[in-house]
């Protein structure tokens, strides 16, 4: 009871304090030069149930892989603006399914004058080769994560959709990793996994093959491990019903939203077919859509000039979202202390309000 009550108070201070950023403008914006997303393919080997690649709309968004001039092309472009790393992680998709992903990394390796790449991966559809390869002759891979979806063959197969022969893989690939490890000290920080199953799930008192895999990577390389049973709705895209069998919390309640979101500033992408859109993790089908690298350089899209951005901010501090931000349960307000992408997480520089933000997009 006074445990309840507490944490409504807490709750309450927390709305205040929100509430009073939102009114003197106080904001807090991730620096917008860490990185830009470039999604080399939006093909996806899973259906997850919680995740909105299968219900996307792809006559809206379709499934494609960029082709390898348009990726040196944007690459160079963003190098040129001033972005210090490319995260590779699709919007929904899985790097591994672009046949030439290699080729593009080898682009990335021989680039200049940024810090390096990043990407998330399922870790199925990779060969050990590439694993070998990618882990021990990378000049620019900074850090990577892998997705592990339930815990076990049949908690894999209901969350993912996956087939049997799937997970064989995850755990083969997974174990070459091991020893890769293990004869290889020197590459055990440069990567995380982050596992999403059940509720009440404790790696430590499981016993899978999968489990023992992961305690293995815990224990004996400190790989930095996150467990999460709670999810949220992709902007509207993903419903209880999806994920009633998959014992979840799913965050479905309308969130109190003040001002902008900082994903339309610090986490924006490029699409596989081109296409760049305001916010790289929640809206699968690119609604926020501002322009198209086939028709105009990403200085004049990702910039003030441009009225369809120049809009989307403006109409956000005003609290009025497009559909998809209106529903999405992921939004990171401007007014808060958060960071919007696991990259940024425990990053403490470089924060910015809205007007050094503007000025940077005002002067491209
Ligand atoms: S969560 Fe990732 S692996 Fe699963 S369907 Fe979505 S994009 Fe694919
Ligand atoms: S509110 Fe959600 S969909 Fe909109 S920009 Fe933020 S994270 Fe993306």
């Amino acid at each position: 009871m006074i445990i309840s009550l507490k944490k409504k108070i807490i709750s309450k201070l927390k709305d205040l304090n929100y509430k009073i950023k939102y009114f003197f403008k106080i904001q807090r914006i991730p620096d917008i030069f860490d990185h830009i997303n470039i999604e080399t393919t939006s093909l996806c080997n899973l259906k997850c149930k919680f995740c909105a690649y299968d219900k996307r709309d792809f006559d809206i968004y379709p499934k494609s892989t960029m082709k390898i001039d348009m990726f040196n092309n944007i690459v160079n472009q963003s190098l040129n603006l001033g972005y210090r790393k490319i995260g590779l992680t699709p919007s929904t998709g899985d790097i591994f399914m672009d046949k030439n992903i290699l080729e593009k990394l080898s682009l990335l390796d021989e680039k200049q004058n940024y810090e390096g790449y990043f990407f998330y991966t399922n870790f199925i559809p990779i060969n050990h080769s590439q694993i070998e390869k990618i882990l021990l002759k990378s000049k620019k891979l900074i850090k990577f994560g892998i997705s592990i979806y339930g815990h076990d063959n049949v908690t894999f197969q209901k969350f993912c959709g996956g087939s049997e022969n799937a997970y064989k893989r995850l755990i083969d690939n997974l174990n070459f990793l091991l020893k890769l490890c293990e004869k290889n000290p020197n590459i055990k920080y440069k990567f995380e996994i982050g596992q999403r199953t059940e509720k009440n799930f404790l790696l430590e008192e499981n016993d899978s093959q999968l489990s023992s895999i992961i305690k293995q990577f815990k224990n004996k390389y400190k790989v930095f491990y996150t467990a999460n049973s709670f999810y949220d709705n992709w902007g509207g895209l993903v419903n209880e019903r999806d994920v009633r069998d998959l014992n979840i919390d799913l965050h479905t309640n309308e969130i109190k939203k003040y001002g902008s979101c900082s994903l339309i500033y610090s986490r924006m992408t490029i699409g596989a077919n081109g296409l760049v859109n305001a916010c790289a993790c929640r809206d699968a089908n690119f609604t926020l859509r501002l322009g198209k690298v086939e028709n105009e350089k990403l200085k004049d899209i990702i910039s003030l000039k441009n009225e369809k951005y120049k809009d989307l901010i403006e109409r956000q501090e005003k609290n009025d979202f497009d559909d998809v931000c209106r529903s999405c349960s992921f939004y990171k307000s401007i007014y808060k202390n958060n960071y919007p992408t696991w990259i940024l997480r425990n990053q403490k520089k470089n924060y910015l309000n809205l007007n050094e933000t503007l000025k940077i997009l005002q002067k491209r």
